[in-house]
Parts: C-alpha cells; structure tokens; sequence
C-alpha cells in the first residue's frame, strides 16, 4: 500500500461514529432506540433527513430536540463519496468516477432522455464473469459494494442535475448484481420508498448474465424489473461470449425465465450485443424469435461498442437492419439502443476506470488509457 492510501485507510477506518447512509427504515429505527435512546419514530425522522431531503448535518435537523442532535454528532455520521470526475459527453451524457474509502474507484452513468433521466450505476468494483467482449470483466473481481456505495451513486449524481429529477434507474453498470444482492436489495428498497428516493419499481431495472439460483432468490424478493444480457442463440456461441454459460447453458436459463414471477413486471427485457460476424446472422434473429416464443419479453438490441480491449467490431448497418426486421416480422418488441456518451467511453460495457488510484490522484480515464 503506497504511502497516501495507507494514510486514507487510517483516516477513514478513524472515524467511530456509525454511518447511517445505507440503513433501512427499520434499521434506522432500531437505532434511534438502541443507540439514542430514543422512540422508534426518530428513525423514521432520521430516514427523510438523510435520503429525502440529502441531509449529511444533524444539527439541522430541527424536528429533533438539541440533546438528540448533539448526541448525532457523537455516534453518527453521514458518508459521501469523492466525486473524482465528472465527465460531460457532447450528447448531454456525464459520466461519474467516484472514489471509495479504501482508494478504489466505481463508474455511473447519467442520461438524459426525452422523458427520462435515466442512471447507470455500478453495483461491483470489477466483476467475475469475465465476458468475453466486456470491459470491466477484463480486469477481474474486487469486491462488492457496500449498500451506501450503490445509493450514494445515485443521490450525488443527482445533485449534478439540479434541475432535473432522475426518473429511471438502470444496474447496468459495472459488476454483476445478482452477486451482491444483499446490499442490492436493500439499498433498492430505500430507493423505492416514499420517503426515500420515491423511485417506482417500475422505473428501476437489474441487468445480469442469469445465475439461475440468484434469479430465482431475485424473482421472490423484489419488484424491480429484470433485463437478461443473452447476446447468444446458441450455447457454443454463448459460452464462448459468456464463459458463465457453460454452468448455466441456455435452455436452463429459459426455463427459468419462462417461470419467472412478472406480475409487476409484465416482461423481461432481453439485452442482445450485436457483434459483427460473431452472432448478428439472419439465422441469429430466427433462433432468437423461437427462444423467445411464449415469453413476454421486449429485445433491446445493442450495436457493440468497440473499445481497445477486445478484438470484437460492431455489425454492419446493414446487419443490424436485417437482424431487426426479422424480429419485427416475428412480431418481437425490438428496440435498438443508442449509442450514449461514447465519446467519453460512457456507453455500454466501456466502464472500467476501477483500477486502484491513489486517492486525489488524477485519473486516466478509459477513453485516453
Ligand atoms: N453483469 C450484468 C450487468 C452489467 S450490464 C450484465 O451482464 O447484465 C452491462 C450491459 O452492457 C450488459 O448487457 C453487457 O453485456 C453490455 N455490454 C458489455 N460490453 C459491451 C459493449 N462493448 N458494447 C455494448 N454492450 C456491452
């Protein structure tokens, strides 16, 4: 550990006092008894400070007694993360380099749409799958992050758009989030509270490569929307994408989507990369139609982002096309998603600026790396 790491770690792991971002309603309340001494509802009070009104000081919290609010300042804290960057795409797109206590560093992205303000955030520092054509995965597993870290993503992005709410909310990012679900789901459910973030289920959507075991926990535990990266119609084709396919191929991974409780979410979205040569053929499309035959489901279709690491191109537009129309034939909701904030290697699978840095050091971001 370098000498300004080693100085942060003390600085951060220093501090006694419990951080509240990241606790439940519930969990706050058990606090306010427990630890204040006080009534449950103050954690309720606590609760809107901190995630509705973004609240990081307790002495403005003037609906609770002075003693109570020093008593805070004693016990409590408030975390942030350090905005390392803030990147603007000519497209209105930012994207976010925040940095961790422990000196690591995560990604989200933020874009505005029409009718939405839509952010990408990151629920890993790395991932473990290590996909074949995907950024993040070429530079392995580091950890998970912790419920604050993946709420906090979105409460200071936020403050960057003062003027307008985000509306939707995509784990999209880096990691792979059905491996971090117990950070994932209770940091999801402050964000759908009223007196939380106020952001439906309806508008929140994890993304995952489908481990069969973690969907099906997935499926009883939450509301929010599931989108599948499937990207291949065959299973040779698909490990050689998705090495996690040859665990769970994709016959098994149907079955248990076929099965998978939509009542609130009406369907699954179907994420398909479109790789030229790779899996872009009219003999694609038709595969896809019939894997997708009974499953309520809409395709967004993703033209590759090429980047420096892979060797992988995007299709031909001509491809893309054709690919498209066989779906539309079929009857299949396609989407073909724009290319957001490639200019700053915000888009799809371009997030991997997570290497270690030295706190406050500046950072090469992966577009110039
Ligand atoms: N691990 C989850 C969450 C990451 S989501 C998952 O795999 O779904 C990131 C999405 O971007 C996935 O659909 C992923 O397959 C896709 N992606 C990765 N690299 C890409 C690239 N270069 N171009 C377009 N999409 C890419």
């Amino acid at each position: 550990m370098s000498d300004s790491s080693a100085q942060l770690a003390t600085l951060t792991t220093a501090d006694p006092r419990q951080d509240l971002l990241g606790m439940t309603m519930n969990e706050l309340c058990t606090f306010a008894e427990e630890v204040l001494g006080e009534r449950a509802f103050r954690g309720k009070q606590l609760f809107k400070w901190i995630y509705q009104k973004d609240c990081i000081d307790f002495l403005v919290m003037t609906d609770m007694g002075k003693s109570v609010r020093k008593k805070l300042v004693d016990v409590a804290r408030v975390s942030r993360l350090e905005v390392r960057q803030a990147e603007h795409s000519r497209d209105g797109t930012i994207k976010f380099l925040w940095g961790l206590d422990d000196g690591l560093q995560v990604e989200s992205v933020l874009i505005p749409e029409d009718r939405r303000m839509t952010l990408c955030i990151s629920t890993q520092v790395g991932c473990p799958l290590a996909c074949d054509f995907c950024v993040t995965g070429k530079g392995g597993y580091v950890r998970n992050l912790t419920r604050a870290e993946i709420l906090l993503q979105i409460m200071q992005a936020q403050l960057h758009s003062p003027e307008r709410r985000i509306s939707n909310i995509v784990l999209m990012g880096m990691g792979e989030p059905l491996l971090n679900l117990d950070n994932v789901l209770p940091a999801m459910e402050i964000v759908q509270e009223n007196e939380g973030l106020g952001i439906s289920h309806r508008r929140i959507t994890l993304s995952t490569v489908g481990l069969l075991p973690q969907l099906e926990e997935f499926g009883r535990r939450s509301r929010i929307n599931l989108a599948i990266s499937l990207h291949g119609t065959t299973n040779p084709q698909r490990t050689k994408l998705m090495p996690i396919n040859r665990k769970y191929p994709l016959e098994d991974l149907m079955a248990v989507l076929r099965r998978f409780p939509l009542p609130h979410r009406k369907q699954v979205t179907i994420e398909y990369i479109l790789i030229k040569g790779v899996n872009d053929s009219v003999d694609d499309a038709h595969r896809l139609v019939e894997l997708l035959r009974g499953l309520p489901s809409k395709v967004n279709l993703i033209p590759y982002n090429n980047n420096p690491f892979t060797e992988y191109e995007t299709s031909e537009q001509r491809d893309i096309l054709a690919f498209q129309e066989v779906l539309m034939g079929a009857r299949v909701h396609t989407m073909t998603r724009l290319n957001r904030g490639d200019d700053i290697s915000a888009a799809c699978g371009q997030l991997g600026g997570y290497k270690q840095q030295r706190p406050k050091a500046k950072v090469a971001i992966t577009a110039t790396e």
